[in-house]
């Protein structure tokens, strides 16, 4: 297995320290949340800490913001409501005419966002296969700004070769984003690879409770990272200090999660793929993935999305209503309790009937986020249900 680069702490510990120093005030050991709007002010122009507005800067945030930053590599992160505020927040960057290239599997929301928002305001959008970087490179114009790239896709858990797209990105000299949120930085540090910018929907794997919703850019130079701040200050779609608290206090377990969601996810894919009623199991671990070696290499472990098909949306219907003893019908994912959801329907249900047959995305297909429960008893559902076909 891949072993990903050291920092000079280790990733657990600083998952939990780094932005969790005890309170210089009081020493406590648990990060305060703090619910402010404004902050007083000694004199005029004299803010006490530097702190003025709530919007431009929280001390519960800065926290947050230092503590993703470290454990991607990044010099500053910024937080966002949502992951697709964050993406929003990272298309405000561009300016009219500038054209992106994105991955042609990704989360739903994201060309919905492109093609039914953003497209009115001059901003132009490719999508192509980026799992083969010979087409990224013919994607990219005089006016492509962004490369953006999830990996592993989204359902359909196809791998992008991050150093190739990377060096082809700089070459050419435009950024590549990389959305991380399937993998998390305990498995996959794209800015490693030569990756510009780094975004998650922290809602999944990095709070991993199911129990708040954000997003984050996590930024490789000061010129991102000042620019971000402007665009959290003057757009406004910031992450709430409760929230902030909550990824905070989520990602301090965010090393020993994944360990057992990437070992309960190598287990319930090997379970689906010598099931009888399963016609195909999409899951980078398993040996028979188009890129199993591609995954090895870039990936410090496989994470637990498994996409698998049924066959039909009738046998997919079956199999969703049947489950339930562990497994919960519910869009999302990256949290301690195994989700199961209809792609076509749910996630993905905007890119249209079109859309899904370009990707390659059937109607049979149901995707999985393997929690970390007893995996026996996630099996157990999962087999009963299967049976009902
Ligand atoms: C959920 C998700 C998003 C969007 O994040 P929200 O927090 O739901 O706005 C973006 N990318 C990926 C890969 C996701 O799974």
């Amino acid at each position: 297995m891949a072993k990903q680069k050291q920092q000079e702490i280790g990733f657990a510990t600083a998952a939990i320290h780094v932005g969790s120093e005890p309170d210089s005030l009081t020493g406590a050991v648990g990060p305060a949340i703090v619910p402010t709007s404004t902050y007083a002010q000694d004199e005029l122009g004299k803010p006490r800490q530097g702190y003025e507005y709530a919007r431009v800067t929280n001390p519960t945030r800065d926290r947050l913001q230092e503590c993703l930053a470290a454990l991607e590599g990044g010099i500053t992160s910024r937080v966002f409501a949502s992951g697709m505020a964050a993406v929003t927040a990272l298309c405000t960057m561009m300016k009219r005419g500038d054209h992106l290239v994105c991955t042609n599997n990704v989360y739903g929301g994201v060309p919905r966002l492109f093609n039914q928002i953003l497209v009115n305001y001059d901003l132009e959008f490719s999508y192509v296969d980026t799992s083969n970087a010979g087409l990224v490179e013919k994607a990219i114009r005089k006016n492509t700004r962004y490369v953006y790239v999830e990996t592993p896709t989204n359902p359909l858990m196809t791998i992008s070769d991050l150093e190739a797209i990377a060096k082809i990105c700089r070459r050419k000299g435009v950024e590549l984003i990389v959305d991380n949120t399937f993998m998390s930085p305990y498995f996959q540090r794209p800015l490693e690879f030569g990756a510009h910018m780094v975004l998650h929907s922290t809602t999944k794997f990095l709070n991993g409770h199911s129990d708040g919703l954000g997003g984050v850019i996590v930024c490789s130079t000061k010129e991102q990272a000042d620019k971000l701040a402007f665009i959290q200050k003057t757009a406004g779609a910031i992450m709430s200090p409760f929230e902030c608290w909550l990824v905070l206090r989520g990602v301090k377990t965010l090393a020993v999660r994944m360990e057992q969601h990437n070992r309960n996810g190598m287990k319930v894919a090997q379970f689906l793929s010598g099931h009888r009623k399963v016609k195909r199991v999409f899951y980078p671990g398993l040996p028979d993935h188009a890129q199993y070696d591609l995954a090895k290499r870039q990936m410090g472990g496989y994470g637990s999305m498994i996409t698998f098909e049924t066959g039909s949306l009738a046998n997919a219907k079956k199999l969703l209503k049947r489950v339930g003893a562990v497994c919960t019908l519910a869009e999302s994912l990256g949290g301690v309790e195994t989700l199961i959801s209809h792609p076509a329907s749910m996630t993905h249900a905007a890119i249209g009937e079109k859309g899904r047959k370009e990707i390659g995305l059937t109607d049979g297909m149901v995707r999985i986020s393997v929690g970390i429960e007893d995996v026996e008893d996630i099996i157990a559902d999962l087999d009963q249900a299967l049976n009902a076909i």
